[in-house]
């Protein structure tokens, strides 16, 4: 089969190994292509600590893995702090990064060792100060423009500078420590100059702080943004250490401070094989020129991502080996009773004509945000089940 750039045979095989004698939709997660990209985080960064952002992919044999290769763990919710610290991971090595939290589980996250906060909001950082006395925080500063991002996190997470300013102040006078900055430039970003925005904006906030308040800040947090292979292509991950530390240097000269990554979907999406069957094919009438075709996993078990058609994953399917295959347009979509159900209408992938109703289609880059955000039982379908090789 003609696969991805990105997909090596080997993975590929591993796979195959493992969803041919399995029900779909089923997501097949490569353990050796995540530690191949921390490796290589790891190496391109190598003066960050880097917190893995856990909603990406929660499985228990990707947090296991992990914490065995030294990451630290950006973490939303009790949820995922127990899920975490079920692996031994210490408190030491994990950030409460979600900036929306609810006073008792501050509490929680304190209770269980946690020091390091995220916030932008006052409410949210005198909770902090009320339940996780004397703990470092860092305050995330809205970023505008992640126009070139895929699946943009801006306007919900942030505050402005001048607040962001006056975060840090107050959090001094509540007895915390106010440690850093973080931003996030919007996930699969791949305009890389925004991360020279969002960089000189968190120079301006510094400089302030020690200027007119005596406040030394330590920490930059640059959020995740970083991409997995998709069908809209993004720089070589090296183009992006190379461009974002230029940024750091020249901003910060030899005084560039701690800084932590927090990467999700550049970690773990080009792990993810998901393997699906074709339901049913049709058109819609006797002249129509397009098929549709839907498959057994669609927007509510697993590719969540495919609204408005932001992320486009690269599909195959065994039939496009066949040198005579014909391609056509089709329209794609999911098994279930709601028209939201729809993968790709505008953009048009071209599958073979001889495609037929129960082949399989396999969907690459599909370890982050999927297992994670699939329904429980919407139509009775189950959440997508996935295997580790
Ligand atoms: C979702 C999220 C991330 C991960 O972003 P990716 O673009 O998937 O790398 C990192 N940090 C925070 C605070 C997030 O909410």
């Amino acid at each position: 089969m003609k696969l991805p750039e990105h997909i090596s045979p080997e993975q590929w095989l591993r796979a195959k190994a493992i969803a041919d004698s399995r029900e779909t939709p089923c997501l097949v997660i490569d353990l050796d292509n995540i530690r191949q990209k921390y490796t290589q985080l790891e190496q391109g960064f190598d003066y960050a600590r880097v917190f893995y952002a856990v909603k990406a992919n929660p499985a228990d044999e990707v947090i296991a893995l992990l914490a065995q290769l030294g990451s630290n763990f950006d973490i939303a919710s009790t949820y995922e702090l127990d899920k975490v610290m079920k692996h031994g991971v210490d408190p030491s090595r994990m950030s409460f990064g979600n900036t929306i939290k609810k006073a008792r589980d501050i509490r929680y996250f304190h209770d269980k060792g946690v020091r390091l906060y995220a916030t932008d909001s006052e409410a949210d950082l005198r909770n902090i100060a009320a339940q996780a006395p004397g703990s470092k925080v860092y305050i995330r500063v809205l970023t505008e423009g992640s126009e070139g991002a895929d699946w943009p996190l801006s306007r919900k997470f942030g505050c402005n500078p001048e607040m962001a300013v006056e975060l840090a102040v107050l959090a001094r006078d509540l007895g915390l420590v106010p440690w850093g900055l973080s931003f996030h430039v919007g996930s699969q970003q791949r305009d890389i100059d925004v991360w020279d925005g969002a960089i000189a904006k968190v120079k301006v906030i510094f400089e302030r702080l020690q200027a007119e308040y005596g406040i030394g800040l330590k920490m930059i947090n640059m959020g995740g943004g970083f991409p997995a292979s998709y069908l809209h292509k993004a720089n070589e991950f090296a183009v992006y250490v190379q461009e974002i530390t230029r940024f750091l240097k020249e901003d910060f000269g030899d005084d560039v401070p701690e800084i932590i990554l927090e990467p999700g979907r550049s970690l773990v999406g080009d792990a993810g094989i998901l393997v699906s069957e074709v339901v049913l094919i049709s058109r819609k009438s006797a002249t129509a020129l397009e098929r549709w075709v839907f498959t057994d996993v669609g927007k509510f078990n697993g590719l969540i991502e495919t609204l408005d058609e932001a992320i486009k994953y690269p599909l195959a399917s065994e039939r496009d080996d066949d040198p005579a295959a014909e391609f056509e347009e089709v329209i794609l979509a999911g098994p279930t009773c709601d028209s939201v159900d729809i993968m790709y209408e505008s953009y048009r992938y071209k599958l073979p004509l001889s495609l037929e109703m129960g082949d399989r289609l396999y969907w690459f880059s599909t370890g982050a945000y999927t297992t994670s955000y699939s329904s429980v039982e919407f139509n009775g379908f189950p959440p997508l089940k996935y295997y580790v090789v």
